[in-house]
């Protein structure tokens, strides 16, 4: 069998452009203009891209785009102020924190005291709650991305047996919830379980979500499985040139590719469809501090 590419470059695009129609008549119709601001704390150059990249993404789909960049010495009093101050601003609709943060800053105490309801990361401990309880939250972005593209896929995932490999707050335990929410048997797999190939051998959908480098090879795959491969490692590509690199996944493409009925690439996958989520959940908090509809087929 040679799986099917799930597209994960094309359907960002198209929750792009859903984004961008519904800004537009948001616009048109209520005279609001959905904001999203991002504060970035310190130089860290992986940051510093993913910043840039959704400053950009924000303002192509008509939403206003702030950004606050504070120095890597800045007092956990001036963030607070600049969080509350972005809280109570009534043209931010959307808040995120950039992580990770300089050593000396507590996440934790950042991240709760961003307004839940403009919490488009979804890593308040208020949405974490209501999330686990199957109530309507703000949904991180990347497992929210992963569900939409087995949605698409699959349309209902009721009953499927699902793994999740990975147990992180931003990942890996979201993931398990949304699956949950939709009706599959989630195990969530992790550094100690025991034997993860029989573990991974079960499941109809597998989400990697670990950090290491192609780790699941094709024989753990079931045969038809659908692999959601969220991991991005970067490798040494010397055969491309001198200093080059490339990027990879937890999975081994190739291999699994062989025996699933649909996976995810790297890049080109889960990534873009992360940012896509982060503009969808701006345009849902906008909609909700408005008493407006939400968008169908943008949140979870
Ligand atoms: P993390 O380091 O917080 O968590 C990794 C998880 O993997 C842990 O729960 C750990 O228990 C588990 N793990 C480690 N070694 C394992 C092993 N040998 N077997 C089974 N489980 C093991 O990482 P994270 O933040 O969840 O990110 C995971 C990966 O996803 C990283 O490669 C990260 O870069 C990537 N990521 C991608 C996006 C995206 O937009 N595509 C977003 C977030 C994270």
């Amino acid at each position: 069998m040679t799986a099917t590419t799930i597209d994960g470059k094309a359907f960002a695009a198209q929750v792009r452009g859903k984004v961008a129609e519904h800004v537009t008549r948001l616009k048109a119709d209520h005279g609001i203009t959905p904001g999203l601001a991002v504060v970035l704390v310190g130089e860290d150059p992986a940051s510093q891209v993913y910043v840039r990249s959704k400053g950009k993404m924000t303002v192509e789909a008509g939403m206003k785009s702030v950004e606050h960049r504070l120095d890597a010495d800045t007092s956990e009093a001036d963030l607070l102020a600049v969080v509350d101050q972005l809280n109570n601003d009534p043209e931010i609709h959307g808040i995120l924190v950039q992580l990770p943060l300089p050593g000396h800053l507590n996440e934790d105490l950042v991240i709760n005291s961003i307004n839940p309801e403009k919490d488009v990361d979804g890593f308040h401990i208020s949405n974490v709650g209501l999330l686990g309880t199957g109530q309507k939250s703000m949904v991180p972005c990347t497992p929210l991305g992963c569900l939409m593209m087995l949605r698409a896929h699959h349309g209902s995932l009721s009953g499927m047996d699902a793994v999740v490999i990975g147990r992180s707050n931003i990942v890996g335990k979201p993931m398990a919830q949304l699956l949950l929410g939709d009706s599959c048997t989630v195990t969530i797999a992790h550094s100690r379980t025991k034997d993860l190939a029989d573990v991974v051998q079960r499941a109809d959908i597998v989400v990697a979500a670990v950090g290491r480098p192609e780790m699941v090879p094709g024989d753990w795959i079931k045969p038809g499985a659908t692999v959601i491969d969220v991991g991005i490692n970067r490798l040494d590509a010397p055969e491309r040139g001198e200093g080059k690199t490339r990027l990879v996944g937890d999975v081994h493409y190739e291999s699994c590719a062989e025996v699933a009925g649909a996976i995810t690439p790297v890049p080109g996958g889960v990534g873009p469809m992360t940012i896509a989520c982060l503009l969808a959940n701006t345009v849902t908090a906008c909609c909700r501090a408005n008493g407006l509809a939400e968008p169908e087929g943008l949140t979870a």
